[in-house]
């Protein structure tokens, strides 16, 4: 066998240069139990370094020299019953340098024996793990501080499977982490299909562009909820290993508010016309101007006869035709100045600017016979009434549609299908 090294003559004198310079800490003690053994008979370079003491201070003393107060007594305790039992030894704990800085050690310790079998000393390979173990601490103080995030934070990789998620996520989406790791944030989906963000999302991962918007997100329970989303690429490494995070902010509420406020907006959802919010609005203005112009203002309620027949002899849905046709009817057939809401149920509001009652009447009175005329498949002729009541300066909106109230009223008593003008101001 050719040694390398062709100046080193012998195995030995090639292996203790070897040790010398060998990247791992290496300590070799006898196997003396007594006087205050075992006894460092060996250590390289790199133990010298690692612990800051002289090869001359190391010789002949015991390596409990290293330890001090974090040194954990359990894994000591371990190690003198592996000596004692000369089996191999694998452990990690606190040692002290010289100068008294801690560091955190890994190491192991073999024992090796001698022609006759007999345990003649230990060799052991030792590791300063500090900042290894500053990295793992660190991992999971930040693990800990995502954690302590309201919004929900998940990580994915390039393969978009996740490998980190939150406890706010774990709440949020109702899945515990271990449900997830692994999976795609395909879990969340819903059966929505949303090219546009799809499309967005398809950016980050190709192209590394961040993605900020609204998603609709599935809870594992099934209930749907809506997340302000931010995804954004993380080029972490020499690997290129993409990450991608994602942050979501739970936006159910909000946007359950807005639901509901555009329910509270101006437009009738059924038939697309003012609904009596909206009416209110336009008529406020209406009689405004008409006062200020000194100009007639009639308004006319008019209310679908019998409706409840077409609900309760064909259902619910034909009673919503029978408003849809009867509402557009109205807008298709009134002024662009005019007013049409519905009002409320099967009550419409018209409300005529510059028209007097006698020119209210003529306009309103053609309105009836043409919703006569609305034919719609299967269901008998519809009729409408209507009590018309003519503004009268300097008085509020609801004693006007109290007047068109009452002439309604009449008009149905006189047997529906009729335009009923108010009575007169003396008659009241
Ligand atoms: P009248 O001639 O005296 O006005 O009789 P009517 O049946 O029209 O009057 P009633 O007030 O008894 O019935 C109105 C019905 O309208 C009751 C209600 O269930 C129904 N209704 C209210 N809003 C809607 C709706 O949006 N769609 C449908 N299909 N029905 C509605
Ligand atoms: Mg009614
Ligand atoms: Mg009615």
């Amino acid at each position: 066998m050719s040694l390398p090294f062709g100046h080193l003559t012998s195995l030995p004198l090639l292996i203790e240069t070897a040790l010398e310079q060998a990247f791992n800490s290496v300590l070799i003690t006898d196997a003396l139990f007594t006087d205050d053994g075992p006894h460092i008979i060996y250590a390289n370079q790199s133990f010298c370094r690692m612990t800051g003491y002289a090869l001359d201070e190391l010789l002949g003393s015991n390596p409990r020299i290293l330890q001090g107060e974090l040194t954990d007594r359990v894994v000591i305790n371990r190690l003198k019953k592996s000596l004692h039992d000369e089996a191999y030894f694998f452990g990690s704990t606190v040692n002290y340098r010289k100068n008294g800085e801690p560091y955190d050690v890994e190491w192991n310790i073999t024992p090796v024996r001698g022609t006759t079998g007999q345990v003649e000393c230990f060799i052991s390979i030792q590791q300063d793990v500090s900042s290894r173990n500053q990295s793992q601490r660190e991992l999971v103080m930040l693990a800990g501080a995502l954690n302590c995030a309201d919004d929900a934070i998940f990580i994915c990789n390039r393969q978009q499977k996740i490998v980190f998620a939150n406890q706010s996520f774990e709440k949020l989406t109702g899945y515990t982490l271990e449900e997830v790791l692994g999976k795609t944030p395909a879990i969340l989906s819903t059966n929505t299909k949303d090219e546009q963000t799809d499309q967005s999302v398809r950016r980050v991962i190709d192209e590394s562009v961040p993605y900020r918007g609204i998603m609709r997100n599935r809870h594992k329970d099934g209930t749907e909820f809506f997340v302000h989303q931010s995804i954004s690429p993380l080029a972490l490494d020499v690997r290129s290993n993409n990450y991608f995070v994602s942050i979501s902010k739970d936006i159910t509420q909000r946007i359950e508010e807005r639901q509901a406020l555009e329910e509270m907006a101006l437009q009738d959802s059924l038939t697309q016309i003012l609904n009596r919010r909206g009416a209110e609005l336009m008529l406020g203005s209406c009689l405004d101007e008409s006062s200020l112009k000194q100009r007639p203002v009639t308004l006319a309620i008019a209310d679908v006869d019998l409706f409840k027949q077409f609900n309760d002899n064909y259902g619910h849905e034909a009673g919503d035709k029978v408003l849809v046709a009867v509402a557009k009817l109205f807008e298709a057939s009134l002024r662009s100045q005019d007013i049409v809401a519905r009002w409320g149920g099967e009550e419409f509001l018209v409300a005529l600017p510059s028209a007097d009652m006698e020119r209210a009447f003529k306009l309103i009175e053609r309105l009836r016979l043409k919703v006569q005329q609305i034919s719609l498949e299967g269901l008998p002729t519809i009729t409408v009434s209507f009590g018309l009541a003519q503004y009268r300066l300097g008085e509020q909106l609801p004693q006007l549609l109290k007047r068109a109230d009452a002439a309604l009223y009449k008009a149905k008593h006189l047997g529906r299908n009729r335009v009923q003008l108010e009575s007169h101001r003396g008659d009241e």
